[in-house]
């Protein structure tokens, strides 16, 4: 929906002379909605706008072709940019055992993430890993790391409810220094809420251990909450990356934005199954797309080629198209987002070739041609032919024609493509995308 208001906007700027104040609050008002939307917490939503705004102002936007265009695409890039900073992979530059603390809420995936970086290490950086549980309330939560550890091929060192956090960290830390252990990575109690009993524990474990990392570990669906909780781990703990997990799930992430804008500390990783293997390299600008809500189709794609995730790709495309009916603002929008990937081609080459059959009935290489035509002829109808398009009959169609430029052909070409996207998307909302995956998936 916010490609779509975008769309409409850069249109309404395109051909003016100049970018106004009243124009950038317009784009801007969307920005911070699709914002809101992905639940970053508001104080960073002001900030980030003001940043923007900034940006845009002070840049030479006035000159260009497209302003609004060039607004939304400094959007993206500042949203990439505070994000992500290239500081992606743990740091072992330590005196071995190189420690790693993982901190967060109960329930935020330190046990998981502990084992699956646990893996990476050992896959990745040839390391010989050793895992510690400092869970000393929850009997349940050792046995968790235990299990989970061997998975990962990673070492576990026993440790037991009636022991204090602080000794069992002494005592891995001896063990793994005399069997020569590279990386020792400690799991610790979680907290149902900011508690502060347990963060002086773990500020404890911290002094004990002096770890080379100290992760905080954050459920991305936790949204406006999460400002908060990152900020009390920041005052308890000198974070040095965060991992952000459950983005397979439905959020669209905003807690990113939010936890690395109170912390500062990088985003070193993203949680993206339950499964051991569900953690990878932090993506920032494929999640500035995600956040502004303009790459779940690129998601959907990825999935798709991947061949893997059904679930997670049956998520995304109830996304595709969520609302009521597909209208010719979504087609619009669609088109728009096509182009952005590089072209309907390029688009058709990554799905299956199953997949690119049944939507065979559009022809993608005629569509990418006449993109630009079609935005047109969409553009000279009026805002309820677009929601109704059946309303569009002779008359109306010489009028748009005319506006547009075009014969009335051409007219009629683009709204039976249209007809066919909605099938098509029909056809997905239906779940016909899942039973064509599974299919292939046999
Ligand atoms: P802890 O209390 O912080 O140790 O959290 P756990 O590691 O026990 O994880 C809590 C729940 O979240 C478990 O059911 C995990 O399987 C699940 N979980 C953790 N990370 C992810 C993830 O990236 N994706 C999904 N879908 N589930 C996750
Ligand atoms: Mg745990």
């Amino acid at each position: 929906a916010l490609t779509e208001k975008l769309t409409r906007l850069v249109k309404e700027m395109r051909g003016q002379a100049r970018i106004t104040e009243a124009n950038v609050q317009d784009m801007l008002r969307e920005v911070r909605m699709a914002l809101l939307e992905a639940d970053v917490a508001l104080p960073v939503v002001r900030d980030f706008i003001a940043r923007v705004k900034d940006k845009a102002l002070g840049q030479e936007v006035l000159g260009s072709l497209k302003p609004g265009q060039a607004l939304v695409g400094i959007v993206n890039k500042e949203l990439a940019a505070t994000m992500g900073d290239g500081v992606a992979d743990i740091n072992l530059a330590a005196q071995p055992p190189a420690v790693i603390l993982m901190a967060g809420l109960q329930g935020a995936g330190k046990t998981t993430t502990t084992a699956k970086l646990a893996k990476h290490l050992i896959e990745k950086r040839k390391k010989k890993v050793l895992t510690v549980s400092g869970d000393v309330y929850r009997p349940a939560a050792i046995e968790q790391l235990k299990t989970v550890t061997k998975q990962a091929g990673a070492e576990w060192f026993p440790s037991t409810p009636d022991q204090k956090p602080r000794d069992i960290a002494t005592a891995a830390l001896d063990h793994a220094r005399r069997h020569y252990f590279d990386v020792l990575l400690v799991d610790t109690a979680g907290r149902l809420a900011i508690d502060e009993v347990l963060m002086q524990e773990i500020q404890d474990l911290h002094a004990v251990l002096r770890p080379v990392e100290t992760l905080f570990v954050v459920d991305a669906m936790q949204g406006q909450d999460a400002v908060n909780t990152a900020r009390a781990f920041k005052e308890a703990l000198p974070l040095t990356g965060i991992v952000l997990t459950k983005l397979d799930g439905d959020s669209r992430g905003g807690a990113a934005l939010s936890v690395r804008s109170v912390t500062g500390a990088p985003i070193k990783f993203a949680g993206v199954s339950e499964k051991i293997d569900g953690l990878e390299v932090f993506d920032a600008e494929r999640h500035a797309g995600r956040i502004l809500g303009m790459g779940d189709i690129v998601a959907l794609v990825e999935q798709v080629s991947a061949g893997v995730d059904m679930e997670a790709a049956q998520k995304l495309a109830a996304k595709v198209k969520s609302g009521d009916g597909f209208d010719l603002n979504d087609f619009l929008g669609q088109l728009q987002q096509m182009k952005q990937m590089g072209g309907l081609s390029s688009l058709m080459d990554k799905l299956p070739s199953e997949l690119t059959a049944k939507a065979g009935a559009v022809d993608m290489d005629r569509a990418e041609r006449d993109v630009r035509r079609k935005e047109g002829i969409i553009c000279s109808m009026t805002a309820q032919e677009r929601r109704k398009p059946e309303l569009i009959k002779a008359t109306r169609k010489k009028r748009i024609a005319d506006g547009a430029g075009v014969q009335v052909q051409e007219v009629n070409r683009l709204l039976k493509e249209f007809e066919q996207m909605q099938g098509m998307m029909k056809k997905m909302k239906g779940g016909g995308l899942m039973k064509m995956m599974k299919k292939m998936g046999g």
